[in-house]
């Protein structure tokens, strides 16, 4: 039998809940909307660390983009990095840490103070400066709570990303951290990518007995300088360093002996050197120097200060021995009039025409400078 009452207080629930429904729709589209947003922006994220191609870079990027799209009030990164090796060769590579202020460094993985395990957990909580004062140095007014992420690669703890917010319910003890741990596992992958990049550059240019720069280096670095000084008329000058009698050194005091007598030398050429200019060891027991805004007479100024550094004071050698060393320079600049001629011929020249000047020294009985020319 047709009965219109009881129909139509269902269809009024039916409306009712039809609308509750749609209200809730509305609230699971905005929040896939709003998801996905933020899924976008950390691609783009990770697409431009990914995309990084040193460790400036890559830092920088991070420290520039992270608290944007994170919508974070600090980040900082702390890097592992035992007997300073990382520190040292970007150091060496020119990387300028005044403006990365935010990336610290530590001696050993447990000063991050995670607990001691494969995959240790990120730590999540209220700011304390007691607590995370070393991993925010410079905390912005009013930070609340902290996310401290371990950076891993292969097990071992390279680091923690360091995620401050001045809202205190953004890290709290109970939050998923997923998220943040995906995060970190690719900043882990790339910040390790570049390290050993930046490791490789390093060790491709210089030269593992006495840390200054390699041949390669100095014949890339020559030409450089020399198209730079071409067009912005500056001198250079360039200098043949070679160590008088080093075949009797090696006699008398044994190679190994030998080999401290070439750090010795190389430091000690460096100690009348500028930062601008460029120091290599081109072979055995000979090195360059590349001088940047030095014409021929200054050039000779400083080589004969780096002979006299060498021949004035004798090398204290391991087991208390002392012996007198001598170095002969020759010394060349930049011919003004060699600018018609292909950037290579010009270093070429520069190269033979110091060579050249050495061997002079050589002939005119070492421990001494000659000009080119
Ligand atoms: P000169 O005054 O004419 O330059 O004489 P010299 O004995 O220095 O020149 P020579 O070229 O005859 O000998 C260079 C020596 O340098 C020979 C070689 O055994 C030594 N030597 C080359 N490379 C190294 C090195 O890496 N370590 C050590 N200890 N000796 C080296
Ligand atoms: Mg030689
Ligand atoms: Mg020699």
């Amino acid at each position: 039998m047709h009965q219109p009452d009881a129909v139509l207080p269902d269809l009024r629930n039916l409306v009712a809940e039809n609308e509750a429904l749609r209200a809730r729709i509305g609230y699971v589209m905005e929040q896939a909307q709003r998801n996905h947003e933020i899924m976008a922006r950390h691609q783009a994220f990770d697409l431009e660390i990914v995309g990084a191609s040193n460790f400036p870079q890559l830092v920088g990027t991070i420290f520039r983009l992270l608290p944007v799209i994170s919508d974070l009030d600090a980040v900082t990164l702390s890097l592992v990095d035992t007997d300073a090796d990382i520190y040292t060769v970007m150091h060496k590579l020119g990387v300028d840490f005044e403006a990365l202020s935010d990336l610290l460094f530590c001696e050993h993985a447990v000063e991050l103070g995670f607990e001691p395990s494969e995959r240790p957990r990120p730590r999540l909580g209220p700011y304390t400066k007691a607590e995370h004062g070393a991993m925010f140095p410079h905390p912005p007014a009013g930070l609340q709570s902290v996310a401290l992420v371990p950076l891993l690669r292969n097990k071992r703890l390279i680091g923690s990303l360091n995620l401050g917010s001045c809202d205190p319910e953004r890290f709290t003890a109970a939050l998923g951290t997923d998220f943040v741990e995906h995060m970190a596992s690719i900043i882990a992958i790339c910040l390790e990518n570049v390290i050993s990049n930046e490791m490789l550059k390093y060790i491709g240019l210089t030269d593992p007995l006495t840390g200054v720069y390699n041949r390669r280096y100095i014949d890339r670095r020559l030409v450089e300088e020399i198209a730079r000084a071409q067009r912005q008329h500056y001198q250079i000058s360039f200098m043949f360093i070679d160590v008088d009698h080093f075949k009797q050194v090696n006699d008398r005091i044994g190679h190994q002996a030998g080999d401290d007598v070439l750090r010795e030398v190389a430091a000690r050429i460096k100690m009348e050197l500028r930062v601008s200019d460029a120091l290599a060891r081109f072979g055995g027991e000979e090195f360059v120097v590349l001088l940047i805004n030095a014409d021929l007479q200054a050039a000779a100024m400083v080589a004969d200060r780096i002979r006299a550094g060498v021949a004035d004071k004798p090398f204290d050698l391991a087991g208390g021995q002392s012996l007198d060393v001598a170095v002969s320079i020759g010394v060349a600049a930049l011919d003004d009039g060699a600018r018609e001629h292909p950037i290579e011929v010009v270093a070429q020249q520069l190269v033979a025409s110091a060579d050249a000047a050495l061997y002079q020294a050589k002939e005119g009985g070492r421990n001494r400078v000659v000009m080119a020319g």
